[in-house]
């Protein structure tokens, strides 16, 4: 018999999504539904578009409680992609404009996480053998089953994934009584006490029987100080069911032999109409047109966790040089006025659009040669992944998901699939820029590189058979 498999989240893509874990949410059932069987919880959010709620099926409403008080749930339920999709539905909670950001969030997700167990057995079939929760907005449902359910589920294992450390969910300690309707015995370091307030994240990690993050470098980083976000005592504490499982990338939505929005289709056999898309980029852009012309492509959220400060410290120095740089993102006033203001002084190597833009990131990551990436921290990054199957070889710093996924040219053994630099250092990456550079002008030695890349394989399948043998591992132990 398959395993059961019930997929908690706040948000999964096309229905709802903020970041990463829209994507993951969306990705990793459609790979597992092969040879388990997942379905997906989530909120039924006002702001999911009419094409996809139109056809959801009403199963059943019933009540949940918060605290001591008792709230309706509405059941709903579609199917995309063979994978069954329920969605909890209260107008008050999730009536409104956005997924997050309100002052009841730690309410809404409170109840959320509740409802997604009471909703359990109006499934038709269905006892999960495993629920998978993500982040802090349904970390609390480990807790809630052994507080609340007693027996009832007690053969199921709980997963928790952490998809983003800086989000904990912390709370004021009354919502221990008014919300989660627990008492003073949870509100200790050992269990829900963060500082002076209750941390939903702590009860993922405490009270779950695996966890995961999203590479297997952070998993580790994430016990220093530095990269663990107040909680690295914890992730030492429980260092034994730690493990960190790379995200993969959608192979249908990024695939360079079938993408509509390039210019030019390509795959690794036929790689050298890659060149194409540049020349196409170039024309877009005001660049000066001319393949023999490096560009370095960088897309991202201005923030200062994707490594700008590096950028912006030696932007002039890396303008100096035989390149072309094409800056796609937005955040952060700061970087957006410095990258606006170096692109108006050399409008023929630098062209930087403030601005979110799919379809433009993809003509980017197929007309690039380099990708620039380096984070300060990065819990996985589908950038680097995303720019590898576009043959655009990427220059990381070597932490995290980065650290994982792409491996640093060595000429002399001719593996390769992108450049790595170890320290946050300015200087330390612009002599990694340069070397890429220098081999650029190597034909044989970056083709071969562009190949090492084009053909990594990151598609879900990897990550989907890494969680199932969490799963079958967690069950077996009994
Ligand atoms: P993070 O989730 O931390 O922002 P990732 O590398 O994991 O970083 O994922 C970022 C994703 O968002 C990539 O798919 C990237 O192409 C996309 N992206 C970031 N900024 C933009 C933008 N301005 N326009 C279009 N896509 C963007």
């Amino acid at each position: 018999m398959k395993t059961k498999v019930l997929f908690v989240t706040s948000e999964a893509h096309p229905f709802a999504k903020s970041g990463g874990l829209g994507d993951v949410a969306y990705s990793l059932p459609k790979a597992l539904v092969k040879n388990t069987d997942v379905r997906v919880i989530m909120p039924k959010y006002s702001s999911i578009h009419d094409k996809y709620s139109i056809d959801m099926e009403f199963i059943e409403k019933f009540s949940t409680n918060v605290a001591w008080r008792e709230k309706y749930v509405g059941l709903f339920k579609t199917t995309l992609d063979k994978v069954p999709f329920y969605f909890i539905d209260n107008q008050d909670y999730f009536g409104r404009e956005n997924t997050y950001g309100y002052f009841d969030d730690g309410e809404r997700f409170a109840y959320f996480s509740r409802a997604v167990i009471d909703a359990i057995e109006h499934m038709e079939d269905f006892i999960p053998d495993v629920i998978h929760c993500n982040d802090w907005q349904s970390a609390l449902v480990p807790l809630f089953l052994k507080v609340f359910y007693g027996e009832k589920y007690k053969d199921t294992k709980v997963i928790f994934t952490i998809h983003n450390l800086k989000f904990q969910g912390l709370y004021g300690k009354e919502v221990l009584f008014d919300i989660l309707g627990l008492n003073e015995y949870y509100y200790t370091d050992e269990r829900l006490k963060y500082k002076d307030a209750v941390s939903y994240m702590k009860a993922g990690i405490i009270y779950s029987d695996f966890v995961t993050t999203v590479s297997e470098t952070y998993a580790e980083e994430i016990k220093s100080p530095f990269f663990g976000e107040g909680l690295e005592g914890l992730f030492q504490k429980y260092d034994y069911k730690v493990q960190g499982i790379v995200n993969g990338i959608d192979y249908d939505m990024f695939n360079p032999r079938r993408d509509k929005e390039i210019h030019t289709k390509y795959g690794v056999k036929n790689r050298e109409k890659k060149v194409e898309n540049k020349l196409a980029l170039q024309r877009e852009l005001n660049l000066v047109e001319d393949k023999d012309i490096p560009i370095i492509g960088i897309i991202t959220r201005f923030t200062p966790q994707k490594g700008l400060d590096l950028i912006a410290h030696v932007l002039e120095e890396i303008l100096l040089l035989d390149v072309q740089l094409v800056i796609l993102g937005t955040g952060d006033q700061n970087y957006e006025d410095l990258f606006k203001y170096y692109a108006h002084l050399y409008p023929s190597k630098l062209s930087a659009k403030i601005m979110f833009d799919p379809d433009l990131a993809k003509r980017i990551y197929a007309g690039s040669d380099m990708f620039l990436m380096p984070s300060l921290f990065e819990p996985c990054g589908l950038s680097q992944l995303i720019s590898m199957r576009y043959g655009t070889l990427p220059i990381v710093r070597e932490t995290g998901g980065l650290k994982d996924t792409v491996i640093p040219y060595n000429e002399f053994s001719n593996v390769g699939t992108g450049f790595g630099f170890e320290n946050y250092n300015a200087h330390e990456m612009l002599e990694s820029i340069k070397y890429s550079l220098e081999i650029y002008r190597k034909p044989d030695s970056w083709n071969n590189l562009v190949k090492n890349a084009m053909e990594r394989k990151s598609s879900w399948a990897n990550a989907a058979k890494e969680y199932k043998k969490i799963y079958t591992r967690l069950l077996k132990r009994g």
